[in-house]
């Protein structure tokens, strides 16, 4: 197998073991694959202390099959041209395989944002967004950017805020996703992406046949986890499997990684974090050497979720779980991928697992272009004809239910439930269709989600003639 790092040469050799499956002419497998749009500026910053400095900064878009495109922006020392480009082709098939209707995009702006102020990064955003609306590289129905390593919430704000003194329009507030709240933001958006690893994981463990084989009980309960990673996807992740009874066993971050094969606190280990700068040291637990260490950890279940090409040639044979869920975006090469494959290993694949963001991302897109906040209309509707049928079983169970009881049986669903409902059912039903192409092809998790997804994308090439 190639040698190539390219990230985005990594990717289009999955897309290509994948490609064969698919019966796709080869030109329109070409067209799929293309990165089709790529934007590199640079930029002024004046910085606090008066100096000027010069950013570097990407936006690319892979895919326009489906309008707008998406994907996150991320802050990072790592950003280039191949790394945005990679990260925009798996926004295409991530859509894809969930069945939300746009095409791959990803930004990145080359900057460790610990070396800059709050001033400085706004400075930053603002001037990002505007080269990007200057490009036509930004809109609600051309290209919708989100949160993503190095990114959150203030950021959204900024980008919204800019795009809506540029271009004041209604829909102005569906420019960007993983606003806040008062922003236009959806609840549930936050915590998307890891809710949905938990999803994913735990349809995996609930499938009778793959247990079998890994030699695992069915079930999420009792399972051995670590987490790589303990920022937005890791720690929801984390925090959801617990919840669902697994055991987190080990955690690794930048400074190390600690071990604990009865458990650790999940709280109490951020605590520490917060409280030392770190979370070696942490009582009860070993402590590894380094973040990489981790991952060799023996356990049954490890959530990669930090950053790419963490699992390589180099170290795959000794990753020991049984079952590996990508929470990164790209965190195993295709030469680590084959090895760990070779040993019987389960790897749900990014594609997949960590569509949980961008499907909340497309919740609040269409919440903003609604205009209306899921559940305003319905929510009390609900509760009345509940209510109904509720007093209904009062009489004639001659009043045994407890007030919780009539409680529960009267909620009507708010945003945050059906946002949780949506993301559930995007998770299982995904899985379901993977775990059929899995088993009518003969091949892994991954291929068959790039098949599900060149598939999707192919017939909508193909419906349009490809040519306009
Ligand atoms: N950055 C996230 C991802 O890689 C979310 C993208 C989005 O919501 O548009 O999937």
């Amino acid at each position: 197998m190639s040698t190539d790092t390219s990230f985005f040469a990594q990717v289009n050799r999955q897309f290509d073991l994948a490609a064969p499956h698919t019966g796709l002419p080869a030109g329109l497998l070409e067209q799929i694959k293309a990165c089709n749009a790529v934007y590199h500026f640079a930029f002024p910053l004046r910085r606090d202390d008066g100096t000027i400095e010069v950013i570097h900064a990407w936006r690319a878009e892979h895919s326009q099959h489906k309008n707008p495109t998406k994907g996150g922006i991320r802050y990072s020392m790592m950003v280039n041209e191949d790394e945005v480009m990679a990260l925009a082709a798996l926004m295409t098939y991530k859509c894809a395989v969930v069945d939300v209707p746009f095409g791959g995009a990803k930004g990145g702006i080359k900057i460790d944002r610990s070396k800059y102020s709050a001033g400085e990064l706004e400075r930053i955003t603002r001037r990002y967004t505007y080269e990007l609306w200057q490009k036509n590289f930004i809109g609600p129905g051309i290209d919708v950017p989100a949160p993503d390593y190095g990114t959150g919430e203030q950021e959204m704000s900024w980008i919204v805020d800019t795009y809506r003194s540029l271009s004041p329009t209604i829909d102005a507030e569906a420019c960007v996703t993983g606003k806040p709240i008062h922003m236009g933001g959806i609840r549930g958006r936050a915590e998307a992406t890891g809710r949905g690893v938990y999803f994913g994981i735990r349809e995996a463990c609930d499938n009778p046949d793959d247990m079998r084989k890994l030699g695992l009980s069915v079930g999420l309960a009792g399972k051995r986890v670590v987490v790589q990673g303990l920022g937005k996807v890791g720690y929801w992740a984390a925090r959801y499997l617990a919840e669902g009874g697994a055991v987190i066993t080990g955690l690794a971050e930048y400074e190390g990684a600690i071990h604990n094969p009865d458990g650790l606190d999940l709280e109490a280990v951020v605590r520490h974090r917060k409280e030392t700068g770190s979370i070696l040291h942490f009582p009860g637990a070993t402590n590894l050497p380094d973040s990489a260490a981790g991952l060799e950890l023996e356990c049954d279940i490890l959530v990669p979720a930090a950053l790419e090409q963490v699992i390589t040639e180099t170290n795959a044979a000794r990753i020991r779980a049984k079952i590996i869920g990508e929470g990164a975006n790209g965190p195993i090469t295709p030469e680590g991928h084959a090895i760990i494959k070779d040993r019987g290993a389960l790897i749900i694949p990014d594609t997949y697992l960590n569509a949980g963001g961008v499907t909340v991302s497309y919740f609040e897109w269409l919440k903003n272009l609604s205009h209306v906040r899921f559940g305003r209309m319905d929510r009390r509707f609900e509760e009345a004809t509940t209510r109904r049928i509720a007093d209904a079983i009062q009489r004639v169970s001659g009043g045994n239910l407890t007030d919780t009881q009539y409680g529960d049986l009267v909620r009507g669903a708010d945003e945050r439930a059906l946002v949780d409902s949506g993301l559930e059912d995007t998770m299982i039903t995904a899985y379901r269709e993977i775990v059929d192409v899995r088993d009518r092809h003969g091949i892994d998790m991954r291929t068959a989600a790039f098949v599900s997804a060149i598939t999707k994308v192919g017939r909508i090439y193909q419906g349009a003639g490809i040519f306009p």
